[in-house]
């Protein structure tokens, strides 16, 4: 059971079959995503993977050439973005600027034909309540011009949810600011959608930001959808070596399978073979963590390349001796390193990919 707070009326979404063409280009291909009701999923993906179009398109801001967009079980494909009541937060925060903070939250309930407008003391108490939500108290009487870009955007989120949107859709909210703000407010977000539990959307390039914020990331490539999973689901069991080289530095080695073994320059590794998968060269691809150092003369020879420090400490970059590959593998503590060192290299996990 989930015990998580589910806000009212929000619903679950999906996404069926969809396509779109631009003059014979395809944005996006056979998309079908299911997104539960109060979940929060990024969709991850490059520059020019279909991100933004998939989600402007469950927003009904743009069509699609093939396929449906469900809001719970209605059929929305043919809805406007009103009555898809959808709330929005974009990169660049489109407040008003001759609005305070208090009146661009109002603003959506203020422009409601009059019938369904709630009466104004209703409005300032919803307002209150959302200024509380997204801490920023004290500054309801500011005007946007007199805010940080962080402070913008929880303004932005703020007003988003004024008018109680059956879904929350965020479009790169945080690309514009810088790393540290970036990480606090990614941290913000997911409080916050513990609290309120709306179905939401999240579209971000940025792998740490998917992963650490996500219930669910969906992976697009090249307008395909390549893996939908939990972030340690993707992880730790990427589809393919898009997404493993997508979620990190990965490097990419020639190995020969036989007796449905894995050798990688004469030795035997402990990688599993998939099915299918026939006698001859492959490849394997691994994670800078995946390696460690042995004695020179032990292992997979190699030579130091370079040595840099890292935010986790340091990396090597080896030249593997067979191959003339240069790989990156994360450096212990304490080691003493040099350029031209000769080393030994171990194995410590990899992975086969079917088709690889
Ligand atoms: P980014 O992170 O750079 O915003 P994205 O993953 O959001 O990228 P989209 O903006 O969805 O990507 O674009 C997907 C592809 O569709 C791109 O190749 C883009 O050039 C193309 N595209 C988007 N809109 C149009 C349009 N109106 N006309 C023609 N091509 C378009």
């Amino acid at each position: 059971t989930d015990a998580k707070p589910r806000a009212a009326g929000t619903v679950g979404i999906r996404v069926q079959g969809i396509e779109r063409d631009y003059e014979g280009f395809k944005a996006l291909a056979g998309i079908d995503l299911q997104i539960h009701p109060g979940e929060l999923v990024a969709l991850l993906g490059p520059s020019g993977s279909g991100k933004t179009t998939l989600l402007r398109i469950i927003a009904g801001l743009e069509f699609a050439t093939e396929g449906s967009v469900f809001f719970g079980a209605e059929d929305a494909t043919h809805l406007s973005v009103q009555q898809r009541r959808v709330g929005f937060v974009f990169q660049h925060y489109a407040l008003f600027k001759h609005l305070t903070v208090a009146d661009n939250i109002a603003y959506g309930l203020k422009v409601r034909p009059r019938r369904e407008r709630p009466p104004a003391a209703a409005i300032k108490r919803r307002v209150e309540e959302l200024i509380d939500l997204v801490q920023l108290n004290d500054l309801g009487r500011r005007y946007p011009a007199q805010l940080s870009g962080g402070q913008r955007q929880r303004v932005a989120l703020a007003r988003a949810l004024a008018v109680e949107p059956r879904v929350l859709l965020l479009d790169e909210p945080f690309g514009a600011l810088d790393a540290k703000v970036r990480k606090d407010l990614r941290r913000w977000l997911r409080e916050i959608h513990d609290r309120t539990g709306h179905t939401t959307i999240f579209v971000t390039h940025d792998q740490d930001e998917a992963l650490e914020l996500a219930d669910r990331v969906a992976i697009l490539s090249n307008g395909r959808l390549e893996q939908v999973g939990t972030p340690d689901e993707v992880y730790e069991n990427p589809a393919s070596p898009f997404v493993l080289s997508f979620l990190g530095d990965t490097a990419r080695l020639p190995v020969e399978v036989r007796d449905d073994k894995v050798f990688l320059a004469g030795e035997a590794l402990d990688v599993a073979v998939p099915p299918g998968t026939g006698p001859g060269k492959h490849d394997i691809y691994l994670r800078p963590n995946e390696l460690t150092l042995t004695e020179a003369g032990t292992g997979v020879p190699g030579i130091i390349a370079s040595v840099r420090r890292t935010v986790n400490g340091r990396r090597a970059e080896v030249r593997v001796a067979f191959s003339d590959k240069l790989i990156e593998l994360d450096v212990p503590p304490g080691a003493d390193l040099n350029v031209s060192d000769r080393i030994g290299l171990k194995v410590q996990q990899a992975r086969l990919f079917p088709s690889g």
